[in-house]
């Protein structure tokens, strides 16, 4: 056992103990420690208490000698004391306390989004029979009173939850408690049986010794295969001998065997292709670049890098280095990477130069794996942990590098719950934990590069790709002067290569096969009635769908509205594309990697392993094919349309579409033959596709920025997003004119001067999921003087929005808080 499982007796006898419990609250609250838990309760560890009639999981964060004034006698004691030993240390406990603070998200709420899932035990109401509601069942009861009785019986007990979920339309919760007042059921609160617990496999042991008297064949032949091995699994055994329980059991009575439980780390149902990664000798860019990393990890402070580098200028590498020499410092390594699952190369990489000393975090394992992996790092059992974003939460105690890959990527940000971003975190962690931070792009993010601007990141250059391989060129179409899918430069390309036997990309950011249907006599269109936006066509299963909430209707054949035959798909997705594309070159293989495509595990593996051994010679498909692969055969990209992410109603969207065009040309031309890349657009003209196209990350960045100033965007200032959300349209919208009210009065107290407020007015997407969305947005220079007007609106709102069904969310911009 580590020292991390005894913990320390600090602060060991005091008598109350504060808590954030795991729910929407922003108090912490006080408890008392009964006297049996005294010397065992510490900072960090889970507890159960009594909250608002139910009992809830809470962590403890601070341990106090007496109450806090005014509140002595209302305190109530601790139930239960859930772990052994502290989950969160307290520098942990301090990086999350910032992400509260810096959020405007509770406390614990901040906790559970960094635990693994299923750490959160809650009391629930149970449903047990009485003798009496046993006795019923035998006298005969209506239909629906016996199907819930008999399923209670069968089960002994089940959650009022389950029951009411199950029976949905046909039960009642007034139902189950008007039984309940005529005796026939209990409901009691109880707690839910779910945690995740490690997983511990039965072990059979050699105890030393010779049978004293003789033994079966059976039990001679376990005993010499157990000797041989000293420890091993039973499962194992039972695979080697038929039942063997009986036989191990009567050789544990003769004191020859015995039984002991060893914990087992769960497989991980997602593994890479480990290919041989020999270490490559460096560069001399690389070596320049690494002597600089160097310096930093030596100081053992804070030393943020941002590597600029272009694709396939050896980035990965370096990383793995850095990350090998702060190993052998005795600390530990945080890798993130925006998508684990699509980048299946660089996990190889990582596999094969640091083998099982590299723990995994990302939400496509299953929940005891993901737990299983968190406790190997709270343990102490590796060193490095590598995921997508959560894994900036891992529970390492000495934390000497944080690598962020592909720090531009927008997938970083959460924006559910806790809208965290976690490169933004991970400047923080790093800062706190006097690590070495390496931010990595070949097109870095307005305010990375900008922070290097200002002297708060190290800028370092990896100006080429590797062996000189020069970058692909681009070509831009004019798609005003040339109508159709495809332009005859696109189509000549795809020709060539498949003559050539190359492969190619075809990037187009739109699923589905139309992007709505329409009916040309009366204008008819299909929308979502919870999201106001136009319903896409899929043509594999003749649905429209929404892309947003998910809602999906069977494709009509006639108009609804005027009865016409005439319906008519509008607009293009990967699904047509690839028709297209499959009936322009019948002798071609095509594949398409989508959402749609990969929605079953390991199938976007499949994708990319037929595109490996050449047998797809053209792969459509979504940002999916943007991501860091590295497929020597891809010689030519066509993008279809470069436009869908330049109208997006975003301050950023030049930014991303720069970004992803230039991403997506990345992948042409990695190996040994010269790339190729063409885009088609309607804005020909437009800064983002022009630098793009000659790989210009610096002029761009210079006319973005100019941008930015001019109207005092971030990095030029922050922006806080206010936004209400409520079922009711007429209650959204006057809570957003109270919000917009409340906001002016702020102003005139005394925030006018470096606080601006836009709006309130309907948020880009006014309806979404069934909700109506109003939005105000804050802006401001200061940033410590706008948190502080953030906080004071919200609490300022608490009141007004009190029982209006209305939610307050906010948002916090992506911007460097150092
Ligand atoms: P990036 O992450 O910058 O896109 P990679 O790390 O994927 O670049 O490197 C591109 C290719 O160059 C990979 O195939 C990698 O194996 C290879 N490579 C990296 N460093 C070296 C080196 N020093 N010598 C030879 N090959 C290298
Ligand atoms: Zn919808």
């Amino acid at each position: 056992m580590t020292n991390r499982v005894k913990g320390d007796n600090l602060g060991t006898m005091k008598e109350i103990v504060e808590v954030a419990v795991g729910l929407p609250v922003f108090k912490t609250f006080h408890y008392r420690i009964p006297e049996k838990m005294k010397g065992s309760l510490q900072i960090g560890m889970r507890v159960l208490v009594p909250f608002k009639g139910r009992k809830v999981t809470a962590f403890s964060i601070d341990l106090l000698d007496q109450p806090p004034k005014g509140i002595e006698e209302k305190l109530r004691e601790v139930e239960d004391l859930l772990d052994e030993a502290p989950l969160i240390d307290p520098p942990m406990l301090r990086f999350y306390r910032w992400i509260s603070n810096y959020y405007l998200y509770p406390l614990g709420e901040v906790i559970k989004t960094g635990l693994p899932p299923g750490l959160q035990l809650k009391s629930e109401l149970i449903l047990t029979l009485t003798q009496d509601g046993m006795d019923s069942l035998d006298r005969g009861l209506e239909p629906i009173q016996e199907k819930v009785f008999r399923e209670i019986e069968r089960c002994g007990k089940v959650s009022l939850k389950k029951i009411l979920k199950h029976y949905l339309g046909e039960v009642s919760r007034s139902q189950l408690f008007l039984w309940k007042r005529k005796g026939l059921l209990h409901i009691e609160a109880g707690i839910e049986g779910k945690e995740v617990k490690p997983k511990f496999e039965k072990m059979v042991r050699f105890q030393g010794g010779e049978p004293g008297q003789p033994i079966s064949k059976k039990q001679a032949e376990i005993l010499k295969w157990v000797k041989e091995k000293g420890e091993i699994s039973y499962s194992e055994l039972s695979k080697r001998f038929k039942s063997p329980s009986k036989s191990i059991q009567s050789l544990q009575a003769k004191d020859l065997l015995s039984f002991s439980r060893r914990e087992v780390c769960r497989d991980l149902s997602v593994r890479s292709e480990l290919k041989p990664y020999p270490k490559p000798k460096p560069t001399s860019d690389q070596d320049t670049v690494l002597s600089e990393i160097f310096k930093g990890i030596n100081l053992k402070r804070f030393s943020p890098f941002l590597i600029y580098g272009v694709t396939g200028s050896g980035k990965t590498e370096i990383y793995i280095r850095a990350i090998e020499e702060v190993l052998i410092q005795g600390r530990e390594a945080i890798v993130l990477v925006p998508e684990i699952s699509l980048t299946p190369q660089l996990l190889s990489r990582f596999k094969d130069r640091f083998g099982e000393n590299l723990a995994l975090l990302h939400s496509g394992l299953g929940r005891g794996e993901r737990y299983d992996q968190w406790r190997r790092i709270w343990k102490g059992e590796v060193k490095i942990a590598m995921g997508a974003r959560s894994a900036i939460f891992a529970p390492f105690k000495n934390v000497g590098i944080i690598v962020v890959d592909e720090e531009h990527d927008p997938s970083y940000k959460q924006e559910e719950k806790l809208k965290y971003h976690a490169r933004d975190v991970a400047v923080v962690r790093a800062k706190q934990a006097e690590a070495t931070l390496l931010l990595g792009s070949a097109t870095p993010s307005l305010e990375s590069f900008y922070n290097t601007e200002k002297g708060k990141f190290r800028l370092l250059n990896l100006p080429e790709r590797i062996e000189g391989k020069p970058l692909p060129r681009v070509e831009v179409v004019d798609a005003k002067k040339e109508g159709g899918l495809f332009s005859e430069k696109l189509r000549a390309a795809l020709q060539k290569n498949i003559e050539d036997k190359k492969q190619s990309l075809l990037f187009l950011n739109r699923r589905g096969f139309a992007n709505f249907i329409l009916c040309p006599d009366c204008g008819f269109t299909f929308k979502c009635p919870n999201c106001n936006v136009t319903l896409t066509l899929h043509l594999r299963d003749r649905s429209l769908q929404c892309h947003y909430c998910d809602y999906r209707i069977q494709a009509p054949g006639d108009c609804p509205k005027c009865q016409c035959h005439r319906l008519q798909g509008m607009g293009i997705g990967t699904e047509r594309l690839e028709q297209e594309i499959k009936s322009l070159f019948p002798e071609a293989q095509v594949g398409r990697m989508d959402r749609d495509t990969t929605s079953r595990r390991r199938s976007h593996l499949q994708i990319l392993k037929r595109l490996e051994s050449g047998s797809i010679d053209i792969l459509v498909g979504t940002q999916m094919i943007v991501k860091g692969h590295d497929f020597p055969n891809v010689t030519f990209v066509g993008v279809v349309s470069a436009d869908t992410s330049l109208h997006f109603p975003d301050f950023r969207s030049s930014e991303r579409t720069f970004q992803l065009l230039t991403q997506v040309a990345g992948r042409a031309g990695r190996g040994e033959v010269f790339g190729e890349v063409v885009i088609q657009t309607f804005n020909p003209d437009h800064y983002s596709i022009l630098r793009a196209k000659d790989h210009d990350y610096i002029g761009f960045f210079k006319e973005e920025i100019e941008f930015r100033k001019a109207l005092e965007y971030p990095p030029f200032s922050r922006l806080i997003n206010f936004r209400l959300v409520g079922n009711s349209e007429k209650r959204t919208k006057g809570m957003a004119e109270e919000m917009g009210r409340v906001g002016q009065s702020l102003l005139k107290k005394g925030y006018g001067k470096g606080i601006e407020i836009l709006g309130p007015s309907t948020a880009p997407f006014a309806k979404m999921r069934g909700k109506f969305r109003w939005q105000m947005l804050v802006k401001g220079k200061n940033p410590s003087l706008l948190h502080q007007f953030a906080k004071e609106l919200a609490s300022r709102m608490e009141a007004p929005l009190k029982g209006k069904g209305v939610n307050l969310d906010i948002d916090v911009d992506p911007v460097f808080i150092l």
